[in-house]
């Protein structure tokens, strides 16, 4: 199945991971809607770049803690692009405190955004990609969704649930010609990992320096960060015929971390 005229929904894509998996899919020829929070002229001169790849590109501003703009964002995809073929759940945000002192609106804003909201475009994207017959659904978890660490609670609790999700998904929707999986990173140095960098340092009263080679490489057995292009070279073979028979599991991208 051809990728190329394809529309992919990529949520979080104004930064980080979101941003070059839409880039990823741009390049080959697929027609991106990118969200997320941010500069509106920044995301402006982000759309036109994705344009520039040959592709339609637009943006909506939906918050990914709002089923009702969630719901508008899936509506308006139909109607500007005629279809909804793959979807990536990538939107998240992450706190870094002890169990004890975590802010609950912070824990109900990491439930939302980094669980919740996948709810909220799957049922909405399921429909379309049932008639249309082809779909493609792609949850960012993390490695944080297959094992734990300190001082993240929320994070790791959404994370697994994501798994949860996914494979339920798989199974409703086997028979549709439609897949749903995970791909599950280790560390990425986007700008959701440079800000927790502070807070670790200071939860586990080490430095910096300490947190990136001590904590956030400690497990990555390749020592490398992982980069956002092998992420969107992940999503793209989930989207491939290759992997027409792969769903309802996951696929880590995490240097060895999950393997030890
Ligand atoms: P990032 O901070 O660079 O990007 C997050 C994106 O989500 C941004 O576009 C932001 O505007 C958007 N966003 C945040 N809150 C939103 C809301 N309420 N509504 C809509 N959009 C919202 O982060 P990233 O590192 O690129 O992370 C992307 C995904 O990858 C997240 O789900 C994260 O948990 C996951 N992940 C990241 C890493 C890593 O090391 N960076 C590792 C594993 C998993």
């Amino acid at each position: 199945m051809a990728l190329k005229g394809k529309t992919a929904v990529i949520t979080g894509s104004t930064s980080g991971i979101g941003l070059g998996i839409a880039q990823g899919m741009a390049n080959s020829g697929i027609n991106v809607v990118i969200n997320g929070f941010g500069d509106p002229e920044q995301i402006e001169q982000e759309r036109m770049a994705l344009e520039k790849l040959g592709v339609k590109a637009t943006y909506n501003g939906a918050d990914m803690t709002k089923p009702e703009e969630i719901e508008a964002l899936m509506e308006e995809t139909l109607t500007l692009h005629g279809s909804i073929d793959i979807v990536v759940n990538n939107a998240g945000i992450q706190t870094v405190a002890p169990v004890d002192e975590f802010p609950p609106e912070k824990w109900d804003a990491i439930i939302a955004i980094n669980m919740s909201s996948s709810f909220h475009t799957v049922r909405k994207a399921i429909p379309a990609m049932k008639k249309q017959g082809w779909g493609r659904i792609i949850n960012i978890a993390s490695a944080h969704g297959l094992v734990a660490s300190p001082f993240k609670s929320a994070y790791v609790t959404a994370k697994h649930g994501i798994i949860g999700f996914t494979k339920t998904i798989a199974l409703e929707v086997a028979r549709d010609n439609i897949t749903c999986n995970a791909i599950c990173p280790g560390y990425v140095l986007t700008p959701l990992v440079a800000k927790q960098i502070p807070d670790t340092a200071q939860a586990r009263g080490i430095t910096e320096e300490q947190v990136k080679n001590d904590v956030l490489l400690a497990a990555q057995w390749t020592k490398k960060f992982v980069t956002v292009e092998q992420l969107a070279g992940t999503a793209l073979f989930l989207c491939s015929d290759s992997a027409e028979n792969i769903t309802g599991t996951h696929i880590a991208v995490d240097g060895g971390w999950t393997a030890a």
